[in-house]
């Protein structure tokens, strides 16, 4: 299996001294409409990036906020960004998106109206800039989502391009998974004495989730091992990893044709489909669930306390979506990772990535869950 395991090219970056950490949405200031948007849309409580960043780019700082992915930092430029936009009342918040529309009549039209947000891929924004259909003279904020992948994009001389255009006092805010030296570069060159938020990976925690591997040394002992370990499957319920949609079907196959209950999903299914089986699966209908990556991010089945990586994820961050879903919950649980002998190597690497232990799978392993 091809590992993808770059090395670790972000440069040591800490949290600015003073960032006040604001747990609740309630104790930011937020304005009323906006507050009872966000509790309407289901978040109750700031992400650990929300809780330090929201207040400094409101404030009108320039800020550079790192997280990993998933952990809230889109949210984070649509909360600030409704906060901080100039609207009376009764006028309705216009935005403009770039992503589709070239450079079509009605967009122009909008903008020479009048819209409070304009967002859009760098190439695009620019090119809006540079026909003078985007007037820059009054931009208040610059600020920069995925900062990384769009450098990695080889977006940097728009980027560029875009800053010179802007007023001096411009605020800016960069928001990034990682901190190549590129992005390094950036907040250098465009910000003024910026407030640094990092949330460290460890916060994103694997606590309470102890760990296991089962050598099976090759692919088709991989099988035999599931089998021998379904009892201890269906104590709770148990999610499966594979790494592809064939594999899955595959896998799903086998396990019926061996006269196992198993429930499957993947991303070729229709989202009705995938739907219908996550019901089967949360009513506790179905017990063992067999997936790709698709089940990984987001979706959380309380009830599930195993999870068994029959393949071992491409890369670290799925390993830590797979099963570290543990802190928001408080929950615990049990992870078994099967590996082949030409595994070990990765299992290590994350391992000392995430900074945990992955022992070897006791016999009692039952009684863990
Ligand atoms: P990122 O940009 O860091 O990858 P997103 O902002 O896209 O993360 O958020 C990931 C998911 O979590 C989204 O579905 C988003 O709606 C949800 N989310 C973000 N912040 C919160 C919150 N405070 N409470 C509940 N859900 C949230
Ligand atoms: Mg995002």
């Amino acid at each position: 299996m091809a590992m993808r395991m770059e090395e670790d090219e972000e440069l040591s970056f800490e949290t600015s001294k003073g960032v006040k950490v604001v747990t609740s949405f309630d104790n930011m200031g937020l304005k009323e409409e906006l507050l009872r948007g966000l509790y309407a849309y289901g978040f109750e409580k700031p992400s650990a990036i929300q809780q330090r960043a929201v207040l400094p780019i409101v404030m009108g700082r320039d800020v550079i906020a790192q997280a990993q992915s998933g952990t809230g930092k889109s949210a984070l430029i649509a909360i600030t960004t409704c906060q901080t936009m100039d609207i009376t009342l009764r006028e309705s918040v216009q935005c403009i998106n770039f992503i589709y529309s070239a450079h079509s009549g009605e967009d122009i039209r909008k903008l020479e109206n009048g819209v409070h947000a304009v967002s859009g891929t760098p190439g695009r924004v620019f090119d809006m800039i540079k026909r003078k259909t985007l007037r820059t003279r009054h931009i208040k904020t610059l600020i920069l989502d995925e900062a990384d992948e769009m450098l990695a994009k080889n977006f940097k001389d728009q980027i560029y391009d875009i800053y010179r255009y802007l007023p001096p006092e411009c605020q800016v805010v960069i928001v990034s998974a990682t901190l190549p030296t590129e992005v390094l570069e950036i907040t250098q060159k465009f910000m003024t004495d910026p407030i640094r938020v990092l949330v460290k990976r460890d916060e994103l925690t694997l606590e309470g989730i102890k760990q296991f591997f089962v050598a099976v040394e090759r692919e088709e002992w991989k099988f035999d091992t599931l089998c021998d370990l379904y009892d201890t499957l269906t104590i709770t319920q148990a999610v499966i990893f594979c790494n592809t949609k064939r594999k899955v079907d595959w896998l799903t196959e086998k396990m019926r044709q061996n006269n196992f209950t198993v429930a499957s999903m993947h991303g070729d299914m229709v989202q009705k489909e995938r739907d219908a089986i996550m019901q089967e699966f949360r009513s506790g209908a179905a017990r063992v669930l067999i997936t790709t990556d698709v089940w990984a991010r987001g979706l959380d089945v309380q009830q599930v306390s195993l999870v068994i990586n029959y393949d071992l994820p491409n890369n670290r961050e799925l390993y830590i979506h797979r099963i570290g879903r543990s802190g928001r919950f408080g929950r615990k649980g049990v992870s078994i990772n099967f590996v082949k002998n030409d595994d070990i190597r990765i299992l290590r690497d994350i391992e000392q990535y995430y900074s945990t232990q992955i022992d070897e799978m006791p016999m009692n392993v039952a009684e863990l869950i």
